[in-house]
């Protein structure tokens, strides 16, 4: 498994690891869920410009009927699947097939994102990438903040959410607030004289 929050690289890690199963001739797949709308159709897409052909499917068991002639299945974004991603993982495992999965391990509020943890159980090698916070610079982010107000747990895109560390991460409740209090006091001269405290950093 590949997990990690956004800008990670997770896309673009599972489409190496499959290419180089491609480059020694050994069939490949690679499989997204269509409720993900952001690449093109019939591929899958790295943030920073990699993509490779992909079989786009709504549901999990589909992967099954797709599947009969790849030794190695890549799994992209997979916590927008169903809990039936497991039984169908476990079918394709006694099928001796390599399948390697990316996703999302926390969902914007910070908490364990689906069907995700249950995978990462059964995986024998899980690799947690961390991201560039957008914030503050540090190189340890992992949590993904939503920058938009709503309550459901998947909302597709990318200008909505940005990488950041566990110190810059502000869980929803304490998002919203914020953007209440910006939006009430926006006249209030104190706001445009903000100065930050002495022990202030920048970028690490
Ligand atoms: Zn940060």
């Amino acid at each position: 498994m590949i997990i990690g929050c956004m800008s990670a690289g997770k896309s673009s890690e599972l489409i190496r690891r499959v290419e180089r199963a491609r480059l020694a001739y050994l069939p490949t797949a690679i499989f997204r869920p269509a409720v993900d709308t952001r690449s093109k159709p019939d591929h899958v897409e790295s943030r920073n410009g990699l993509a490779s052909q992909a079989i786009v499917v709504d549901q999990a068991k589909e992967m099954l009927k797709y599947s009969s002639q790849a030794v190695v299945i890549g799994i992209d974004e997979s916590q927008f699947f169903g809990d039936d991603i497991v039984e169908v993982i476990l079918t394709l495992l006694r099928q001796r097939k390599k399948i390697i999965a990316s996703g999302l391990d926390l969902d914007y509020r910070g908490k364990p994102f689906g069907v995700v943890p249950h995978l990462l159980a059964l995986a024998d090698r899980v690799d947690k990438l961390l991201a560039v916070c957008k914030k503050c610079g540090s190189d340890f982010a992992c949590r993904t903040q939503r920058l938009v107000q709503g309550t459901e747990q998947v909302l597709v895109g990318d200008s909505e959410y940005e990488a950041r560390c566990i110190d810059c991460f502000e869980p929803p409740s304490e998002f919203q607030m914020r953007i209440d209090l910006q939006s009430t006091n926006v006249s209030e001269p104190a706001l445009v004289n903000f100065a930050p405290p002495s022990n202030f950093s920048t970028a690490v």
